[in-house]
């Protein structure tokens, strides 16, 4: 079953629309300047993309649902939240490449308080999804999720100097720290999988539509909405 409709009542996209339910605005107009304003952006984005999914909400998110209940209600109190009874319910048990993930996080916090335990729970699950983390995150773009890494986990991320693949980044470290196989030569240059872990990390935005390529053109967005 669907979490939520692949369009709704004003013709977006289920994932902007649950975006707009949560900060009040379209992704393409949210200002991320301050910590505070990120930080609730990177967190609906990862509900939105999780909610397209379909599903358990906190299963997708990968965090208890006390814990989602919590966050909702302290970082989201205005938006009405009733429309996801049937998204939620007690999340399974992680499995263990998620657990490797989520305290490879933990370990290295740049940040007090609950967002960057709820970020790394998040991130891990994510992780497991198919495509690019920023992607799967439904981050607009990359930048954010290394905004978002150097943020609550910099002393993780300041040792992609190599600017990895974040998802791969994360494997090279357990493999360095925990002796997790995913390499298969100790030097990257002669690795078959160069590519899979060094390649560009582009692709669409899961937040994206229309609008969006509509503003990169220059165009006025309040124009879009009236066609909408
Ligand atoms: S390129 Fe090969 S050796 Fe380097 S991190 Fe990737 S899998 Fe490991």
């Amino acid at each position: 079953m669907d979490a939520v409709p692949a369009q709704t009542g004003r013709g977006e996209p289920a994932g902007i629309a649950f975006y707009r339910l949560l900060i009040g605005c379209h992704p393409a107009e949210a200002d991320i300047g301050g910590d505070h304003d990120f930080d609730r952006h990177v967190l609906a984005c990862i509900l939105a993309a999780a909610a397209m999914d379909g599903g358990l909400l906190a299963e997708r998110v990968g965090v208890a649902e006390h814990d989602l209940n919590d966050l909702l209600s302290r970082h989201f109190p205005q938006a009405d939240i009733r429309g996801l009874g049937s998204m939620q319910g007690p999340a399974p048990a992680d499995d263990d490449e998620t657990i490797m993930v989520r305290d490879l996080l933990l370990a290295q916090r740049s940040t007090e308080g609950d967002v960057g335990y709820w970020l790394a729970a998040m991130v891990a699950r994510r992780a497991m999804e198919p495509n690019h983390l920023w992607e799967d995150l439904g981050l607009r773009e990359r930048p954010e999720l290394s905004r978002l890494l150097m943020r609550h986990f910099a002393p993780l991320a300041i040792r992609n100097t190599k600017n990895m693949r974040w998802k791969r980044f994360f494997y090279r470290m357990l493999c360095e720290d925990d002796g997790f196989v995913m390499c298969t030569t100790p030097v990257c240059t002669q690795c078959n999988d160069f590519d899979l872990c060094f390649g560009e990390e582009s692709g669409e935005s899961r937040m994206a539509d229309r609008r969006r390529e509509f503003l990169r053109g220059g165009g006025d967005l309040s124009e879009v909405s009236a066609r909408s």
